[in-house]
């Protein structure tokens, strides 16, 4: 057994060594009164190490890759009269008064005066006896933190403070500062990884071959003497390096975590090739009874070159008996919906069920209405499932699912819902899949697990949609253990999106285009701004807006759809649009994703310095749809922040969803981007994808040749590395 993997969870890592520092051995003692009185009422005491092991820090090996997430430089002390307000600083003096003062509240003040006869006030809003006693008149002290300038003079609120010797050394180093938890002190960690430390000597798992490809170029210091430096920085190390994460001894840290993220995600891959799924095999063009044929036959258009290809993708994969899980990633308009349906149809020719997923009950609906379109009229049963079905029907479309007579079952996340139950599912598709967070992919994961077939073993086929093109770095460390297909052309026909970005000042301009849009026959979204901090304020404004524009123009047949309706409502007033029979739609962002209107071709949106690129783009994608030429106008207020402008102005430049996603990325950082349900803890600890990005490449070819050739290295990695956070990356 490898030393890395030996558990301390029977002691206290502070029992083993020197006495620690007397503030850190307070819960100890604590412990031990309460053990030595056993008839005090029996209050559970949280031991530090179930503190520890809530921070995840269960074995010295946690510890030692505890890695600072700042430093403090207490190597310095500034005379209290060099102090400057806005600063943080250290300084030391002798306290020469102490009180608890009542006004405005009950607060500790103490004040301290140095060698040069400058004084410095401190204050404790909130303090315990023994602090009191701690800074008694007479004792040195040695504070930091920040310093502001009070009514009194100079002071600290809070600050860090210890009580000295007039000789007391200052540290040589870089403090480091660890994430920590309520209870348990910075000091008492540092003591405990300092421990760990001298306990394990944390073998390199890096295969010779490996780090001399791979670790040399990047010129960086060993395993060990990377996590030492980090935890104890030399007095003459690069400090702004080690700050900002630049130093080798970081780039030696997230390059070996970075790895770990790769091997696990490429092993998440090679895994599934051995887990079984249904083989659905292709059926030949002259086979009549095929649903694809049937269904290819009956559309009223041709696929385009780029929509075939992926479709001979997917249909390849699903032919083979172990699971796809395959991105469909398409811009907005690209079509889709029929690969999908396609694939649906694949599955069904092969006696299995299919299960169509989506975000919103808008969207879901409307995949209903087209899917069921092409395959109801050739004999394909297609039950619905969302959230807001009476009992009734969910009783029944839960049935249909259950004895199989659904043969495609659309719904919301109710499709994920602990009820409902398959008779062969062998397929699952999930639409804008980067709106459902992690939680909800691996519930799905589960229920597909235990749905097909009944067999633990057994498992469907995924397809995820995105409309949201996902940069090359957040790829290849995010979906790297997707397959991608790429739809990269629009259907033809389509007059290219005219984008006009408007003050407005010009309001009444536009409501004339409006109006003659609308008497020639196009339709038209108004799309009503966003209000983000209130939810009410954005539903009142959106019904302003409508009673505003149905007084404007009373010729035309407006109609009004928002979050708050009930969702027939919201059918029937989406069906409406879609049959001409409103003219005018005002919206909120309900109509963000998916909805399909190809006669609709003006789009006005509101305050649309507020919403964010990638927002305006799915917006935008709800013109052009057709073959009529189509407007968006980005109706914005002044005054304008600088990346407000960027945003319009890309939105004016390129109607490309890639290069809108590059730049959004370029604008936001891939945290923001990605949403914070998927990036974050679940994922890297050390490395950014901001700034990190480089390593990615290195890391991932690692991991290819650590893989083919080293596997017992790549679990030993894995289990270092990532420990129990492992099952978030196969999400
Ligand atoms: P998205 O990729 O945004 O989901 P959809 O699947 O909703 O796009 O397709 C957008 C519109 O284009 C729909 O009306 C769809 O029927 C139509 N469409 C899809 N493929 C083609 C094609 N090859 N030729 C013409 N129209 C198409
Ligand atoms: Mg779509």
């Amino acid at each position: 057994m490898p030393l890395s993997d030996r558990r301390v969870a029977s002691h206290d890592p502070l029992t083993e060594e020197e006495s620690p520092a007397p503030r850190a051995v307070a819960p100890a003692r604590k412990k031990a009164k309460a053990e030595e009185k056993p008839k005090e009422k029996a209050k559970p005491v949280v031991k530090t190490a179930d503190k520890l092991a809530k921070l995840g820090l269960k074995s010295d090996i946690d510890l030692v890759l505890h890695l600072p997430m700042r430093y403090e430089d207490e190597t310095q002390l500034t005379p209290i009269g060099e102090l400057i307000p806005g600063d943080i600083a250290q300084t030391e003096g002798v306290v020469f008064d102490n009180e608890i003062a009542y006004r405005p509240r009950r607060q500790l003040l103490v004040k301290i005066r140095d060698d040069a006869g400058d004084e410095l006030t401190l204050r404790f809003l909130n303090f315990y006896g023994s602090q009191v006693k701690q800074m008694a008149i007479g004792v040195r002290l040695r504070v930091r933190g920040d310093v502001r300038g009070g009514f009194f003079g100079l002071e600290m609120v809070h600050p860090s403070v210890r009580p000295v010797d007039d000789d007391t050394p200052l540290p040589q180093a870089l403090t480091p500062v660890y994430p920590s938890t309520a209870g348990i002190s910075q000091g008492y960690l540092r003591k405990a990884i300092d421990n760990a430390i001298t306990r394990v000597d944390l073998p390199e798992l890096l295969p010779e071959p490996i780090a001399r490809a791979h670790l040399q170029p990047l010129n960086v210091p060993g395993l060990l003497d990377a996590v030492k430096t980090l935890h104890h920085p030399r007095a003459d190390s690069d400090e702004t390096a080690l700050i900002d994460g630049t130093h080798p001894a970081w780039t030696r840290i997230k390059f070996e975590e970075l790895l770990a993220q790769q091997l696990s995600l490429k092993r998440a891959h090679e895994e599934r090739r051995t887990r079984a799924a249904p083989a659905m095999p292709r059926r030949l063009p002259d086979d009549e009874a095929s649903l694809v044929v049937r269904l290819l036959r009956a559309l009223p258009f041709a696929l385009t070159g780029a929509q075939q290809r992926v479709v001979a993708e997917i249909a390849g994969e699903l032919t083979l008996a172990h699971p796809m899980q395959r991105l469909l990633q398409g811009d907005v308009g690209s079509g889709k919906t029929i690969v999908a349906a396609l694939a649906a149809a694949q599955a069904i020719d092969a006696g299995y069920q299919a299960a169509l997923m989506a975000p919103t009950e808008i969207l879901a609906e409307q995949h209903a209405r087209k899917l069921r379109g092409w395959l109801e009229p050739l004999g394909v049963q297609v039950a619905w499932l969302a959230g807001s079905l009476k009992a009734k029907e969910k009783r029944a479309a839960i049935e249909a699912a259950a004895l199989g007579t659904a043969k495609l079952v659309i719904g919301t996340h109710a499709i994920i819902q602990d009820a409902v139950e398959f008779a062969r599912l062998g397929l699952v598709i999930v639409d804008e899949q980067h709106r459902f967070g992690v939680a909800q992919r691996l519930a799905l994961r589960a229920k597909a697990l235990n749905a097909a077939d009944g067999k633990q073993d057994f498992q469907p086929h995924q397809l995820m949609m995105s409309a949201t093109p996902i940069p090359r770095t957040l790829a290849m460390t995010y979906y790297a253990d997707l397959d991608v297909s790429t739809i990269d052309e629009l259907p033809p026909g389509r007059t290219p999106i005219l984008t006009k970005v408007v003050s407005d000042g010009r309001r009444d301009e536009i409501i004339g285009r409006v109006r003659e849009a609308a008497l020639t026959g196009r339709q038209v979204y108004w799309v009503c701004p966003l209000i983000e901090e209130s939810e009410t304020l954005q539903l009142q404004t959106a019904v302003e807006t409508y009673e505003t524009l149905v007084a404007t123009l009373p010729e035309l047949r407006v109609g009004l759809v928002h979050g708050r309706l009930a969702p027939a409502e919201k059918a029937a007033v989406m069906d409406a649009f879609s049959r001409n029979e409103v003219q005018l739609l005002v919206a909120t962002t309900v109509i963000e994703v998916g909805v399909d209107v190809p006669n609709a071709s003006l789009m006005v949106i509101e305050h649309a310095e507020r919403f964010g690129l990638a927002q305006l783009h799915q917006l935008r994608g709800r013109v052009g749809r057709g073959s009529a030429a189509s407007v968006c106008v980005l109706m914005y207020s002044n005054p304008l922040s600088q990346t407000a402008r960027a945003r319009l102005q890309t939105m004016r430049e390129t109607t490309d969803g890639f290069e809108i996603a590059r730049r959004d990325l370029e604008i936001r950082g891939p945290g923001e981007f990605l949403g914070a349900r998927q990036s974050g803890e679940a994922m890297l600890r050390f490395a950014s994808l901001e700034n990190d990005g480089w390593l990615i490449e290195p890391a991932r070819e690692a991991a290819a040749q650590m893989l083919k050739s080293f596997p017992d290295a790549v679990t030993r990695h894995l289990a270092r590395w990532l420990g129990a956070r492992e099952h978030y990356l196969k999400a």
